[in-house]
């Protein structure tokens, strides 16, 4: 996840998410409405309105084919049809007594239509086929056949009319899509705010300018993370007060213990003394950290030199320490000390929770093109699945019982977290309970 964010790698959706987003329903919903309002409409024009004004129009269709009969001449011309059937978009066939003719022979060839008869009067038919109308009229001067239908249909010339209709319909779903994805936009921003909270950037606040809901929504989730910032800001400045000021009665707690006669109670009281003294000395250290941390002052150091340097403290320990360091010098801009502290914590925790008898702590030190890591194996207890997200949390002790039994406030990792923030770095963590822990502190090559 980090080393994607840091080549900048924009973060794809999959097809499932695609699918299940918010966004493509919405988009879904009005192209379906878009379609269904049409369909409606269209169903009422056609079967509300067309039956009523259907009769009157048959009316008017027989009386204007009669009319186009008188005018064909008698007998009936076929110049004069075709004049007509030109002028008109018609085709029209004769069957006379003594010759026949037709304006298009092709279109007359309409054995293979399976022809619905919508009216039936006095020697005259009107039939319905596929879009086409057939109207049907015996006459004296012989059997007249009117056609009117797709075959004039859309001219050529029209085509680039149905284009522009296409792209005008084309342009009109980008924009609907457009204005959806930027309505929606504050939606995106609250989840990369919720995100960020909850990673613990306390920091982030959601672009906010929209005046709808959604703009208030982020205004409200803006004014949350504030409230929450300074209320975690009070408690942790009640804890260091209450820290500093126990350290006093401490201090003359063990004055007097000095004067009191040794003996069973004498012993506990000053170990629980002691156990209070070193909980207050780590409160203070991680606050002193937290705000040094705050103003990190950097300088090229060798990490490669500097790993050395913390290993020789490790020389006697049991398990054994294996280091793998490159040839080369490994230089970055960090402030040594610290990075010295957050590694010496990784480094003392891989040592606590493993068998001295066991398998050894490997630390291994290598630079990529963007980042460097420095990586902290062991073979211990390892940390439950569950515990995971929270150990870099102040305070946060996997199993009290056996923090207790190797001395630790679970204060050392969230110190590490601290030190690599500062250093716009990050720390992971993987591990199996029963087979090993491994830490990683990822340090950006560039800053
Ligand atoms: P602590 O001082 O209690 O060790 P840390 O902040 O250093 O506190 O660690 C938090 C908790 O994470 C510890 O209580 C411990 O249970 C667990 N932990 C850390 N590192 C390891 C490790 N290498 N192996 C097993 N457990 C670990």
């Amino acid at each position: 996840m980090f080393l994607s964010a840091m080549r900048g790698i924009k973060e794809i959706m999959r097809p499932s998410e695609i699918i299940t987003s918010l966004f493509s329903k919405l988009l879904l919903i009005i192209l379906l409405t878009g379609f269904f309002i049409n369909l409606l409409v269209a169903g009422f024009f056609i079967h509300v309105l067309h039956k009523t004004t259907r009769e009157p129009y048959l009316r008017n269709v027989i009386n204007y084919v009669n009319y186009l009969i008188e005018d064909m001449g008698a007998p009936p011309r076929l110049e004069r049809a075709e004049e007509i059937s030109r002028e008109y978009l018609l085709h029209i066939a004769y069957e006379g007594p003594e010759h026949s003719w037709s304006t298009s022979k092709s279109a007359f060839q309409i054995s293979t239509h399976r022809w619905r008869t919508i009216h039936e009067g006095k020697g005259v038919q009107v039939r319905r086929s596929r879009g086409r109308h057939l109207v049907s009229v015996n006459h004296k001067y012989g059997h007249f056949t009117f056609m009117l239908g797709r075959d004039f249909g859309i001219a050529a010339k029209d085509y680039s009319k149905v284009a522009v209709l296409i792209l005008l319909l084309t342009i009109l779903l980008c924009s609907a899509y457009f204005a959806i994805r930027f309505l929606l936009k504050p939606i995106k921003w609250l989840q990369e705010g919720v995100n960020q909270i909850s990673k613990g950037n306390l920091d982030y606040s959601v672009p906010g300018g929209r005046s709808n809901e959604l703009g208030r929504l982020a205004e409200a989730f803006n004014e949350m993370t504030g409230r929450i910032r300074d209320m975690l800001k009070e408690r942790e400045q009640l804890l260091l007060d209450v820290s500093h000021e126990l350290r006093t009665p401490l201090t003359r707690m063990k004055v007097a213990l000095e004067f009191v006669p040794e003996g069973r109670a004498e012993k506990n009281i000053r170990e629980d003394a002691n156990e209070m003294e070193d909980m207050i000395t780590a409160i203070l250290e991680e606050a002193r950290l937290r705000n040094a941390a705050g103003r990190i002052e950097r300088r090229e150091a060798n990490l490669n030199k500097l790993l050395k340097d913390i290993v020789k403290g490790y020389v006697n320990r049991s398990p054994d320490l294996e280091v793998v360091v490159p040839d080369d010098d490994v230089l970055l801009e960090v402030e040594p000390e610290l990075v010295k502290i957050a590694l010496r914590n990784v480094l003392n925790n891989a040592f606590k929770y493993s068998e001295s008898s066991g398998p050894p702590v490997k630390v291994v030190l290598n630079q990529k093109e963007e980042f460097t890591m420095l990586t902290v194996s062991d073979r211990g207890i390892g940390i439950p699945e569950n515990d995971l997200p929270h150990i870099f949390e102040p305070f946060y002790r996997v199993d009290k019982s056996r923090s207790r039994r190797t001395g630790g406030y679970g204060i050392g990792l969230s110190i590490c977290k601290t030190i690599m923030d500062a250093h716009k770095g990050q720390i992971e963590v993987e591990s199996v309970p029963g087979k090993g822990t491994t830490m990683k502190m990822i340090f950006p090559n560039f800053s």
